[in-house]
């Protein structure tokens, strides 16, 4: 059976308007609707999911939220729960991505996220990455404790509900220093695996996808997902242009059904 690749699409706190939100989401959507071996998720600014869930048609390009709180409800002003996420209908969350970690969120409160966006039935996008690169593999040593840390309070059978997002700081943002090799793509991948499967046994850790996202484009999309071999990406910039973002889906589909 093929496996599918995941293309998410992070709009972060983009576009300025609903009704552009509304554009760029219907023609993503009508892409992926072509797509068999590609499934979609955009993850537009909470304000707007709303709006786009009257938009999703099917399964094949669906909505994720930026972020969550731990709490199901309750005096936290600006916030959303993971349970007013799922009663939208809206079925993944981003959580631990490095923007929100810079803004102060630590290991603590992402692992209890973690768990309330699980008990609430969404599939959670765990975002782990190094700053920087060193030679002696202190990087390795950083996102094994983040995955052990985030992930301190989830039972092994809630692995069917993880993705692993490999951001390394260094490689994310229009100052990125460049974009990850699809070797160190790959070597992340072993490492993540063997992290999960020690901790979690090797069935749970392999229904677990694991993406890559720094500086994705429709130029290095093949490379990441061919040799890198991410089961998916996770996109910032480029997933703001229907053309671009709806190339790398294309190609996406195509690297799977090559498989
Ligand atoms: C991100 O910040 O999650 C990201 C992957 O951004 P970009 O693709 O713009 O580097």
């Amino acid at each position: 059976m093929t496996k599918k690749k995941l293309i998410v699409g992070n709009w972060k706190m983009n576009p300025e308007t609903a009704a552009e939100a509304r554009t760029t989401f219907t023609k993503i959507k009508t892409k992926a609707a072509k797509l068999k071996n590609a499934d979609t998720v955009i993850c537009p600014p909470s304000l707007f999911l709303g709006d786009l869930r009257k938009l999703v048609t099917g399964k094949r390009c669906v909505l994720g939220a930026q972020n969550c709180h731990a709490a199901v409800s309750g005096a936290h002003t600006g916030e959303i729960s993971a349970v007013q996420i799922a009663s939208m209908k809206v079925p993944y969350v981003i959580l631990g991505h490095s923007e929100r970690r810079a803004a102060g969120e630590g290991d603590e409160d992402i692992s209890q996220k973690i768990k309330a966006a699980m008990a609430s039935g969404l599939k959670v996008i765990l975002c782990v990455g190094e700053e920087k690169r060193d030679r002696d593999g202190k990087y390795l040593r950083t996102v094994e404790m983040q995955l052990l840390n985030d992930l301190s309070k989830i039972a092994k059978t809630d692995l069917s509900q993880l993705v692993i997002a490999y951001e390394p700081i260094w490689a994310i943002g229009k100052n990125a220093l460049r974009p990850a090799t699809p070797g160190d793509v790959f070597e992340m991948k072993i490492f993540v695996k063997r992290v999960l499967t020690d901790k979690f046994g090797k069935e749970n850790a392999d229904q677990t996808m694991f993406l890559y996202g720094g500086s994705v484009d429709d130029k290095n999309t093949e490379e990441f997902l061919g040799d890198g071999q991410a089961d998916g990406l996770l996109v910032g910039r480029a997933s703001l242009s229907a053309e671009i973002f709806g190339k790398i889906m294309e190609i996406g589909d195509r690297v799977a059904a090559k498989k």
